[in-house]
């Protein structure tokens, strides 16, 4: 019997996925001009300018203000809308933290809704059922770059008056019905921190069409300038949150190897699906028929344990990474992170028991839902098949152990 690596039998693989980032001499050279112009801040240069200009033409948006990180992205589009104390805002309990802490720093409450177990993407069921007077936003998460359904979530808007901010932060490329997300909502945001599919290791945007929320989040990054104004113009309260010319300059040569990079990944994507389509037991999880580019910043699947001998979630994933494939079992759900719990309580007296449940995201993170990362995508045919053939050897081991009981 071929023996698992994790109880030291030959591994799958031992080659590393491809490494990520990709950069060559194009980045070393726009960094070289960068320093030696002497202009590295935003206001001196016009890298930055020439990226969210480029950058939101990318997401077909009007309007792209680069700040320093994702997280203060979504607090600036936060601040833009008028978010603020005695505000709600609907988050989805599958994501990364930063969704909701943004939310926090404004000082309005988040309230988890749960996601849609087909597609991981947040539910317009659950959070219609969370919408109350309070509602001023709702941050829909494209997780993994599958866009949520901004279908139902902007008749949602229409019809309580509350914001959408589409956290963007895994979905550059993406799009629905045919349009790239991010200013199909009111405001989008992204993320350049180091893992995301066009990075510079740190870095953000706010993308919209509205010139007047451009204007206030333009403003809010830029301590509270305006326009054409005085040095020392503030006519709102504002914070420094401007990107490097440095972050500009790796971004626009990222920005170059983005639409390849993209297909890529899509194409590898989808035979690593049909290559998972013939293991019992595992499944990749449905792509929306309305999702015309799907991002891929992660690939998630679902396995059933009952076809691997019973092996629960945490056990599969250390085979799996024993075996060379770089699984991970993705995000605790939100509205049971402990921190969280207590910031609603501290915050808003909100009692546990009153946080509601969130049946789908729990169970994903418990039992069903594994991650690969995009980097796992960005390879040869030859990487997707280790994929598969270490499942295989996982599926066929376990169960052999089964009846072996
Ligand atoms: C990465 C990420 C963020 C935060 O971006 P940073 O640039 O790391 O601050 C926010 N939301 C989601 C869904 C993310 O994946």
């Amino acid at each position: 019997m071929n023996r698992l690596a994790i109880d030291g039998g030959d591994p799958i693989r031992t080659e590393p996925f491809p490494a990520w980032p990709v950069f060559g001499a194009e980045e070393e050279r726009a960094l070289i001009e960068v320093l030696r112009s002497g202009k590295w801040g935003a206001l001196d240069g016009s890298k930055v300018k020439q990226f969210q200009e480029r950058f939101a033409a990318f997401q077909d948006a009007k309007h792209g203000i680069c700040v320093v990180n994702g997280t203060l992205a979504l607090e600036v589009a936060l601040r833009a809308a008028g978010v603020g104390p005695g505000d709600e805002v609907i988050v989805p309990s599958y994501t990364f933290i930063a969704t909701a802490t943004s939310v926090l720093a404004v000082g309005a409450r988040p309230v988890f809704a749960d996601v849609d177990p087909q597609t991981m993407q947040i539910d317009p069921a659950s959070v219609e059922e969370r919408v109350n007077s309070r509602t001023r936003a709702v941050i829909p998460v494209h997780l993994a770059g599958h866009p949520a359904d901004l279908d139902a979530l902007m008749a949602l808007a229409g019809r309580y008056g509350f914001t959408v901010i589409e956290d963007a932060a895994q979905a550059h490329g993406a799009a629905w019905k045919g349009r790239r997300v991010g200013a199909i909502g009111h405001l989008g945001t992204f993320s350049f921190q180091s893992s995301k599919n066009i990075t510079a290791g740190e870095g953000g945007i706010v993308v919209t069409n509205d010139d007047a929320l451009a204007a206030r989040a333009w403003s809010i990054h830029n301590v509270g300038r305006v326009p054409g104004g005085l040095w020392y113009q503030h006519e709102s309260i504002g914070w420094n949150l401007r990107m490097t010319e440095f972050q500009a300059a790796v971004l626009l040569c990222q920005l170059d190897r983005a639409e390849e990079q993209l297909h890529r990944r899509q194409v590898n994507a989808a035979a690593l699906s049909g290559l998972l389509a013939h293991i019992d037991g595992v499944e990749p999880l449905s792509v929306d028929s309305r999702v015309t580019s799907h991002a891929w910043h992660l690939y998630l699947f679902r396995y059933d344990p009952a076809a691997f001998g019973g092996m629960d979630k945490s056990t599969f994933i250390r085979c799996l990474q024993a075996e060379g494939i770089p699984a991970a079992p993705g995000y605790i759900p939100l509205h049971r992170n402990r921190a969280m719990r207590q910031a609603l309580w501290e915050q808003f007296g909100v009692k546990e028991e009153d946080i509601p449940p969130c049946p789908s995201a729990e169970r994903a993170c418990d039992e069903t839902v594994v991650w690969l990362p995009q980097s796992a995508l960005m390879g040869t045919s030859q990487d997707l098949a280790s994929i598969a053939q270490a499942l295989e050897k996982i599926q066929a081991v376990a169960s052999q152990r089964q009846q072996a009981k």
